[in-house]
């Protein structure tokens, strides 16, 4: 079982996690989720959690006193994250190599932000949902808490979220269900066959060239081998050198296809 503390000063937008997945996953004992408000650790009259910051400028600063006094309450705090538009970008891989985590205890920052000195001496990494500025936390918290939840054991088959896009820097092919023909638009023939070769490797084709159509960047970065080259060009014949451009290996520029 995974733990999960949050600090946050709305605790009810957590509600969200009561559906689906991540619901089943608490029911089931696989995630123990523990929300706590920041506000009942103020020990100011107003239980305020913020204060203007030094230095002017607009906007109010979350202040040490709660969040410190709340992360110094916690037993179990594991890698301590602040979500942050200033951190690591959340990736598959980012998510992965958190998932090693038993603990984990996220900041969810609102106003500008929280004071420096308790990113500076009380979290392990700032994490970033993109490239652009949300009003608070709690969103990127739950969007991180629903990434890691997929990847305990015992919530998914493994196979179910190994095949899906961007875990092994691909995304994913298309998927059909029933009917094979709605108002004349088929499902592929292939997938019908049967045929768990034929299947997989229509599969891995149509991964690599939805990746090449709409994510080039990942396979810059993932590389592809050459039969996978061979594969995305029985598709995209015209694109033929922009796909060997994009093979990992010295000999690449020998490379026989067709
Ligand atoms: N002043 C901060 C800055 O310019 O970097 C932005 C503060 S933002 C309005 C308020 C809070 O929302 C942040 O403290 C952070 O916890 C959260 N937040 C906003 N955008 C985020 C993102 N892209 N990823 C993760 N957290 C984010």
């Amino acid at each position: 079982m995974s733990n999960i503390n949050v600090l946050t000063i709305f605790p009810d937008m957590f509600n969200a996690l009561n559906f689906g997945i991540t619901d089943i996953a608490i029911k089931k004992e696989l995630l123990n989720l523990n929300v706590i408000n920041i506000r009942d650790f103020a020990h100011n009259k107003h239980k305020n959690t913020d204060d203007y910051p030094y230095g002017g400028g607009k906007g109010m600063i979350m202040t040490c006193q709660p969040v410190i006094t709340a992360l110094e309450a916690i037993e179990n705090k594991g890698h301590v994250i602040y979500v942050s538009p200033k951190g690591k970008p959340l990736t598959q891989a980012k998510a992965i190599e958190l998932n090693s985590n038993k603990d984990i205890t996220i900041v969810c920052g609102r106003y500008e932000g929280i004071d420096q000195r308790i990113i500076d001496n009380y979290i392990n990494e700032e994490i970033s949902i993109g490239d652009y500025v949300l009003s608070g936390g709690e969103i990127p918290a739950m969007v991180l808490i629903d990434c890691l939840t997929r990847l305990q054991d015992g919530v998914l088959d493994k196979e179910a979220y190994e095949n899906e896009s961007h875990y092994n820097g691909l995304l994913e092919h298309g998927q059909y269900t029933r009917p094979e023909d709605y108002k004349g638009m088929l499902v592929p023939k292939v997938l019908l066959s049967g045929n768990h070769k034929f299947i997989s490797d229509y599969q891995l084709k149509q991964g690599l060239k939805e990746t090449f159509l709409k994510r080039i960047d990942l396979l810059i970065k993932r590389g592809i081998n050459k039969n996978e080259a061979k594969l995305i060009i029985e598709e995209l014949p015209n694109m033929k050198s922009e796909i060997l451009d994009l093979i990992k290996d010295e000999e690449s520029e020998n490379v026989q296809i067709r």
